[in-house]
């Protein structure tokens, strides 16, 4: 056929069609009409809202969102099904000053599209006993008439997707569907405390929340005392930002990053830097792969904030993305440092307790994530001979004279570093294992050391503080360490970096490097075998660990420096330990995240003791 004489090939989509592809992208699940709804009353000024889910057969076969809100004239009530109909915003500067949460003017009109909608709406203060009712069928208003109605309004979704079978087949199971509810409410909640929200299904209540000033009612009333126990405030005022909200202690930490909550102007939203960002902000004080659970909100002038990248407005786009990252780190740092961390011991449960039902107990102890776990539990082996309180005499002179030196490596000139008040003073009971000490603080607490990994945080903060520490210090006898060609290449490569920490390397051709010089706070090494350990620490990166080589230096340093489990120390060198513990600034984890103390207060021994 010839191109220039057919009837034209393209055409203007119609109405109801373009209404349908832009739907696809609004609503996906059942989920974003729950969304989308809850969202419009809110920003109708609610202080209740209520959702009704009705399942029948495995299916969603209703939803419902009634508020108290603003409500709508009658006029208002047939243009709001209308695309790209909106009251919130009016011109193209708008979109950056938004403080509702829709400003579309897609949700109705897309629900309508493939459901069929009624709303009942009627406005707020209005002197008439009723409103008007509208039902849309695929787009086409089916009928308008008055009926008695409340102020505020009602939205009825059903048949969701009778009209776009492929998005329909598309569904999850039901439970699949609800739990996604649950998970959008959740944060709806969070995000706005001012507003009473209540969810049911099949007429049975699955979430209330009541109006609070105080959202860590909010996050109890959904996640339960045992989160909010354990949650630290967080606040920061800066010039373009105010950063509010809570985050979790170390001790709750979770395998995925779903509980880091970000609201961005009261909106809830996956944002990959600020996730990354909090994360960053526990620094060493959760292990690798461990997240904590943090619910922030962030007031950020809203002309850095482009709201409209996504139909859904899941995600936003953020100028000074560095800065903003920057400072949410700080606040979770600054949050931390002023808090007591120190885990509880919680018997039967471990100190990391995982608090989610559903989040499986397949968890590794704490430490054996690491690469290397012999020198993240730092133990030596054979384990100390005396199980048992060690009556601090059996230690041998050598021993002794070994562990002095490691502490004199560490110990603080006074006055340098002041004390910090977050770990309290404690008098040494004894040490058990050659592994623990046991101290006792006011108050009759007991509290449990890990030697090796208090240690190492200490030797960790000194090692990172000081560049004189990384000042190389020439070994007596070079030490020759031998490598295959993937590991020799992977060494060459790290050798200019080495140097520049401290280990000064040189190759001498065939897989065979000489280490001439270690850091000077490594202090006497004990022979060939711990720098061929170092190395080899070095070279065996952990690809799924994005950090820096001088961050790995330090920790393997800290952690080969750091006196080692099984090491029967003195009551003197145990309060030592102590002493310098106190003096760091992240007192309660090792580099690698594990706990450096437990506490039993005297009430928890008390109820241990049915003394209660
Ligand atoms: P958007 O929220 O982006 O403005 P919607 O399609 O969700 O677009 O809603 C269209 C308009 O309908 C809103 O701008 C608002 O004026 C009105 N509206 C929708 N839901 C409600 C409600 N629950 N209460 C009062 N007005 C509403
Ligand atoms: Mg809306």
């Amino acid at each position: 056929m010839n191109v220039e004489e057919g009837a034209p090939t393209i055409r203007i989509l119609d109405p109801a069609t373009v209404n349908q592809i832009a739907a696809g992208e609004v609503i996906e699940r059942p989920a974003s009409v729950i969304k989308e709804l809850v969202e419009n009353a809110i920003d109708a000024g609610a202080l209740t809202i209520r959702i009704d889910i009705t399942s029948v057969q495995g299916g969603i076969a209703a939803m419902k969102v009634t508020d108290d809100g603003d409500g709508m004239s009658p006029a208002d009530a047939g243009l709001a099904f209308v695309p790209h109909a909106t009251s919130k915003i009016t011109a193209l500067e708008d979109l950056f000053s938004i403080h509702t949460l829709g400003f579309r003017g897609e949700a109705l009109a897309s629900i309508a599209a493939i459901a069929k909608v009624t709303l009942i709406t009627k406005p707020r203060g209005s002197s008439r006993a009723s409103g008007i009712r509208i039902v849309v069928v695929g787009g086409a208003i089916k009928t308008k008439g008055e009926t008695g109605a409340p102020e505020g309004t009602s939205v009825l979704v059903e048949e969701l997707f009778f009209n776009t079978p492929a998005r329909k087949k598309f569904q999850k199971s039901l439970n699949t569907e609800l739990a996604r509810i649950h998970g959008i409410l959740e944060g709806l909640c969070l995000a706005c405390p001012q507003i009473s929200f209540r969810l049911f299904h099949n007429n049975r209540e699955q979430l209330v929340t009541e109006r609070t000033t105080r959202p860590l009612d909010t996050i109890t009333r959904i996640f339960g005392n045992e989160y909010a126990r354990e949650l630290l405030p967080v606040a920061a005022d800066l010039p373009f930002m105010r950063i509010s909200g809570y985050v979790s202690r170390p001790a709750l930490s979770r395998k995925d990053h779903d509980r880091i909550l970000v609201a961005i102007n009261g909106r809830y939203i996956s944002s990959p830097p600020v996730t990354t960002a909090v994360r960053e902000g526990y620094g060493t004080l959760l292990p690798h792969g461990r997240y904590p659970v943090a619910f922030l909100s962030l007031a950020i002038d809203t002309r850095l904030v482009d709201i409209n990248v996504h139909p859904t407005k899941k995600e936003v786009r953020l100028t000074k993305e560095r800065e903003i990252a920057e400072a949410v780190s700080d606040a979770i740092r600054a949050a931390l440092a002023a808090g007591d961390l120190i885990p509880g011991a919680a018997l039967p449960r471990p100190a990391h307790r995982e608090l989610d039902p559903g989040e499986s107990t397949d968890r590794p102890e704490p430490g054996v994530a690491e690469p290397a776990v012999t020198y993240c539990a730092g133990t030596i082996a054979p384990a100390a001979p005396a199980a048992g309180l060690s009556p601090f005499t059996e230690t041998t002179h050598a021993g002794t004279a070994s562990t002095d030196h490691r502490l004199r490596q560490t110990e603080l000139a006074s006055g340098v570093q002041p004390v910090t008040a977050v770990v309290p003073p404690m008098d040494v009971i004894g040490q058990i294992g050659g592994i623990y000490i046991l101290a006792e603080a006011a108050d009759g607490e007991l509290i449990i050391i890990d030697q090796h990994a208090a240690h190492e945080r200490i030797f960790y903060e000194q090692v990172s503080r000081s560049m004189a520490a990384r000042h190389a210090q020439e070994l007596l006898v070079p030490v020759i360490i031998h490598r295959p060609p993937k590991d020799a290449a992977i060494l060459r490569s790290l050798i200019p970096v080495l140097a520049q920490e401290g280990v000064v390397i040189e190759e001498f051709g065939s897989g065979s490097f000489l280490v001439r010089a270690v850091p000077a706070l490594m202090g006497k090494i004990e022979g060939t075998e711990t720098i061929d350990d170092l190395v080899s620490d070095l070279i065996h990166k952990d690809p799924e660990r994005p950090v820096s080589n001088r961050e790995r230096l330090t920790r393997i340093i800290a952690c080969r420096s750091a006196i080692k489990a099984g090491t029967v120390c003195t009551h003197e060198q145990c309060q030592r330990i102590i002493n310098q513990l106190r003096a760091t600034k992240t007192p309660f984890t090792c580099p690698h995240g594990r706990p450096t103390m437990v506490r039993f207060t005297r009430a928890k021994l008390d109820e241990m003791f049915g003394r209660t």
